[in-house]
């Protein structure tokens, strides 16, 4: 299905190569892009016909869906503006509170929203290998997430390495807040059992590094994905857009994208 696509922080690192997977797509194409007011290209020509405005409002009725990599309070604006005129969003920004969750959770009773912490199709995959790979050890295997990231990103753990855990205490029917660990220092005592320990690392211009580590009594198990662009995010964004163009309101993660179901 034909479309065009909103692009919100058009000109962070995400949105430029968001705007060049839109560029080189058969069907969706750069409808409209938006940046903070006091952006300096605010009024520039980005592709023919489309001026980059501070608005996301202004542009919805000209557009079928939108692709958001900004602030969680920015994105939350725009959600709440794209729900009163009914156009579906991939939602790619991390680092929302548990209460900008739950309002993008009411929100897409109105509208389509895919949320996803990463659009990477591997790491979805790695999504649904961790949730089976818990489920498969069972007892005795200590789940460890590590995540690398560039030293310009403002929010940790990663929201990728939430979801691996995440997947991790679902497929141990358990849930991530009540087994997190996401910090260790000086007398911590034994690890407690099922609990799912994340830590960050922050350097460089990385894209982003994840491992999970299964480890047992003189055995390990590592799952993990090295990311060195953006370009999979970016994509994985757009077929995440045009996927929506055919789906009623609801929240839908990126696995629903893919058709990777939850148990398989
Ligand atoms: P960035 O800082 O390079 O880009 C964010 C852009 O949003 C900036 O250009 C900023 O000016 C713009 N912005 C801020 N306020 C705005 C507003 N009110 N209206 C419009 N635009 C506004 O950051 P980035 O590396 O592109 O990452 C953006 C987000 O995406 C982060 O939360 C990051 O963790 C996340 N991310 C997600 C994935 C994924 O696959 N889901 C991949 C990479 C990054």
């Amino acid at each position: 299905m034909s479309g065009r696509v909103l692009v919100v922080g058009a000109m962070g690192r995400m949105g430029e190569r968001v705007r060049a997977a839109l560029a080189d797509h058969p069907t969706l194409s750069l409808g409209a892009a938006v940046e903070r007011p006091s952006h300096p290209d605010i009024g520039r020509e980005l592709a023919a016909g489309v001026v980059l405005g501070d608005d996301g409002a202004d542009t919805l009725g000209s557009v079928d869906a939108a692709i958001i990599f900004a602030t969680p309070n920015a994105t939350l604006e725009l959600l709440r503006r794209a729900a009163d005129a009914g156009v579906p969003c991939a939602v790619g920004t991390t680092g929302f509170s548990p209460d900008q969750r739950k309002e993008i959770a009411i929100l897409a009773n109105r509208v389509g929203i895919v949320l996803a912490a990463n659009f990477s199709v591997a790491v979805n995959v790695l999504f649904h290998l961790a949730r089976n790979a818990a489920r498969l050890l069972g007892d005795g295997f200590d789940a460890e997430i590590l995540e690398l990231h560039h030293s310009a990103k403002v929010d940790a753990p990663s929201g990728t390495a939430l979801r691996i855990g995440e997947a991790v205490a679902e497929g141990r029917n358990q849930e991530l807040k009540d087994r997190a660990v996401l910090a260790r220092e000086g007398l911590t005592g034994p690890r407690p059992a099922e609990s799912i320990g994340i830590q960050t690392l922050r350097g460089g211009d990385n894209p982003g590094e994840h491992t999970l580590y299964f480890v047992s009594q003189g055995e390990r198990l590592e799952l993990a994905h090295r990311a060195s662009t953006r370009d999979h995010f970016a994509r994985g964004a757009v077929r995440a857009a045009g996927w929506l163009l055919e789906q009623g309101p609801g929240l839908y993660d990126m696995e629903q994208v893919l058709g990777l179901g939850a148990g398989d």
